[in-house]
Formats: structure tokens, C-alpha cells, sequence
């Protein structure tokens, strides 16, 4: 008896401490790497995923990292998609790589389609009927494939099933080749019932400061996130009556959606850092603006809240990023590094050690070190005498002691 609550009590325990979006974010001298992949509640699917993740990312460093012969830096970037059906959970990974020593940047997608109870992937013969793969294919001979060369390639045909249309892919050479089916011109096999969606709440901003401008402030920043270190940043704040700016990630919105909710409620501000961490100055503007825009918009539809605030990925800022509307930059003058720094200690000295009036101190909440330093960064700079306030009341402040100056003069 006591064995097996144990046991239930451990299982629990794993479950709610689950990180349901692995994400990776490194800016080395040569290399950037932004990644974001899912961890489901299915093992099996995890560790395909985790492998083939990892494989791209060893291959990657491998191929790319030229170690200071170059100035131009390569990036990595994985985003993923995901629908939920009652039966079902399918993964597309999206991967992006681009590299000066490439002539056109590499853009290939791998979808995975999981049957839950099995436990098994479900491959396109087993999905979908024979005829409609026959339209398929022909679909994919209209866009100059070979019809012979195709049937070799039938079991990579990659596929992410949405709720009106389905996406085909196939991966040529280093090339992308997508279409689009509306699922009344699919013969599934199987049936395929979605998940129902979680509607929106509203909620704003507001500060739970009273601001004196003759006081010193600072500001703590989280970027990359939510992530399950989230919650445990939440309850540190609050304890310790403080709030913070989380400048998150898009595509992770929908999944951390009630954390998000808890944040603004307890007086914290979210801020924009794009939706899948792209190397923004890289894009171009109409990217750029769809980068903003669908993280905007996810914030907006989840939470009610509509950011203002935006960090732009791996601190790079162009003419394009400053001149979104209503958007305004936001970078940092301490950088914590505890992407880099394992230590506790280090990440606490990195933070506190040189701070002064309208500072902007930079961190990660996807890393479980920075949850646990973030109480002796905290004490500390109180013990120094500072205000810790959000990027928003920094802002107010500046624009009161100009008033003031104004005014004084
Ligand atoms: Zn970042």
C-alpha cells in the first residue's frame, strides 16, 4: 500500500514539473541558435523528436562553426506546429539554417503523426486513402516532379493535418516543396476529431507602484520564455512584492497561456520577442512584421493583453524594427549571461555587481539556476538601495523626471 502511493506521488510529481516546450537559445561568436521543440505527455514521440532535434543541432556545429574565419554568423532556427486530436498529435518541425557558405539558406520540414493509444507513428498509407495520394502526387507533378522519381519519395511525404486544410511536404535537394489540400478532397482512413479550443480572457496592465522620482530604479527582464521555471519566477516576485518584464516567445503563448493570465495579474508586464525566435534583422519587412504581429496577436488572444513593449532576438535592432507601429525597443545594459553561466553565485554577481539607476538587467526564465538566484538577486539589490520596477514604470519615470525638469528650469 505505502509502496504504490509513493510511486503515484512520484509519477505526479514528474507530470506537473513536465516542460511541455524544450527551447535552446545560444549566441556563440559564430553561431546562432534558436530552437523550440515540444515535449509531449508521450515518451516514445519525445524521443524521436529529441533526436532527430539533436542530430540537427550536432550537425549544425559541426558543419558551420568556422571559428573566427568569418564575420557573417550562421544561424539555426527549429519552430514546430502541433494539432491535438482526441486519437491523435501531429508535429511538423520547421527548420531553418542559413550560413554564408550557403548559396540559397536551407528550409526543410519534418512532420510527425502519432497514434496515442499504440503508442506508434502513423505513416501517409495508413491516414489516408490510396486515391487521394494518387491527387497528391499528381499535384506534386504539376510542380515539375517526376512522377517515377516520386514514387521512391511517397514514404517521406511529409503531412500536418489542420482543422480545413492539410499541408504536404516534401524535401528535394535542400528544397521545400508544399501544397495545400482542402480536407474535403481528402479520404482519411481513419477518423480525425479535434481537440475544442480554450476561448480568451481580458486583462491590462496596471502598476502596482507608486512612483517617486527621486528614488533609484532598475528593472529586471526574462526573455525565451515561459517555460516551467516560469511558475517558480512568478511565486518569487510576488513573495518578495516585485514585478518583472517577460519578454516572450510567440509560438509558446497558447501552451503557458494560464501562467501568462497569473503574470499580468500579479502586475507584471509582457513584452514581444518574436514568435519563434528568428534572427530578426535577418528577414525582411514583411517577416519582420509577421514575427511582431503573430506574437502580438497570440498575447492578445490568450490573455487580453496587447503588448507594447518589444526586445528584438539576440539584441539586433534594424530601420524595419524601429519603425513598427506602437512598438516600442527595448534592450539592456547588465547582461547576466545565464545562458552561458552555471553557477548561481555567478549569475547573482553578474546581475547585482556594478548596477546603477535605470538599468536593464537581462535574463532568462527557461533556465532552473536563474529561478534559483532570482531570491538573492533580489535582496541584493534592495540592499543596494534600488526600486525594482517593470520596463513600463522605468519608462514612466523618465518621463516624469523630464516633466519635472521641464518644469524645475
Ligand atoms: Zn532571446
Amino acid at each position: 500500500m505505502k509502496k504504490i502511493s509513493l510511486i503515484l506521488l512520484f509519477l505526479c510529481i514528474g507530470c506537473s514539473y513536465q516542460e511541455r516546450v524544450h527551447t535552446i537559445i545560444e549566441e556563440d561568436e559564430n553561431l546562432l541558435i534558436g530552437i523550440n521543440y515540444p515535449n509531449t505527455p508521450y515518451n516514445n514521440l519525445n524521443n524521436i523528436i529529441k533526436m532527430e532535434v539533436d542530430n540537427i543541432y550536432k550537425d549544425f556545429k559541426k558543419k558551420y562553426d568556422f571559428s573566427s574565419t568569418t564575420i557573417e554568423k550562421s544561424e539555426l532556427n527549429i519552430d514546430y506546429k502541433k494539432t491535438e486530436f482526441e486519437d491523435y498529435i501531429n508535429i511538423a518541425l520547421d527548420i531553418h539554417i542559413s550560413s554564408i557558405t550557403l548559396t540559397k539558406p536551407i528550409h526543410y520540414v519534418k512532420t510527425y503523426f502519432f497514434y496515442k493509444e499504440k503508442q506508434t507513428l502513423t505513416n501517409i498509407k495508413e491516414l489516408i486513402d490510396e486515391e487521394s495520394i494518387i491527387a497528391i502526387k499528381k499535384s506534386l507533378v504539376k510542380q515539375n516532379i517526376n512522377i517515377h522519381y516520386l514514387d521512391n519519395y511517397i514514404n517521406q511525404i511529409q503531412f500536418f493535418i489542420e482543422k480545413d486544410q492539410s499541408h504536404f511536404y516534401l524535401n528535394i535537394n535542400n528544397e521545400l516543396i508544399e501544397f495545400v489540400y482542402d480536407n474535403n478532397n481528402i479520404k482519411f482512413l481513419k477518423p480525425i476529431t479535434f481537440k475544442e479550443e480554450i476561448q480568451k480572457v481580458d486583462i491590462f496592465y496596471i502598476s502596482n507602484q507608486t512612483l517617486d522620482i527621486h528614488k533609484k530604479y532598475v528593472a529586471i527582464t526574462f526573455d525565451d520564455g515561459p517555460s516551467i521555471y516560469t511558475k517558480n519566477i512568478l511565486e518569487t516576485l510576488k513573495k518578495h512584492n516585485v514585478n518583472a518584464t517577460f519578454f516572450v516567445l510567440g509560438n509558446k503563448v497558447e501552451t503557458y497561456q494560464d501562467l501568462l493570465k497569473r503574470s499580468l495579474n500579479d502586475g507584471n508586464v509582457i513584452g514581444n520577442h518574436s514568435y519563434n525566435h528568428k534572427w530578426l534583422i535577418k528577414l525582411n519587412k514583411e517577416e519582420i512584421k509577421e514575427q511582431v504581429n503573430k506574437t502580438n496577436e497570440e498575447i492578445q488572444k490568450y490573455t487580453g493583453y496587447i503588448p507594447t513593449l518589444l526586445r528584438p532576438t539576440y539584441g539586433s535592432v534594424n530601420q524595419t524594427l524601429k519603425n513598427i507601429p506602437n512598438m516600442d525597443i527595448v534592450l539592456w545594459t547588465v547582461d547576466t549571461m545565464d545562458w552561458k553561466y552555471k553557477s548561481v553565485s555567478k549569475i547573482v554577481s553578474r546581475a547585482t555587481s556594478c548596477l546603477k539607476d535605470g538599468d536593464i538587467i537581462l535574463m532568462h526564465d527557461i533556465y532552473k539556476r536563474t529561478a534559483n538566484a532570482l531570491e538573492k538577486i533580489i535582496a541584493e539589490i534592495k540592499k543596494q538601495g534600488f526600486e525594482i520596477v517593470t520596463v513600463l514604470e522605468l519608462k514612466e519615470i523618465q518621463k516624469l523626471r523630464k516633466y519635472e525638469q521641464i518644469n524645475s528650469s
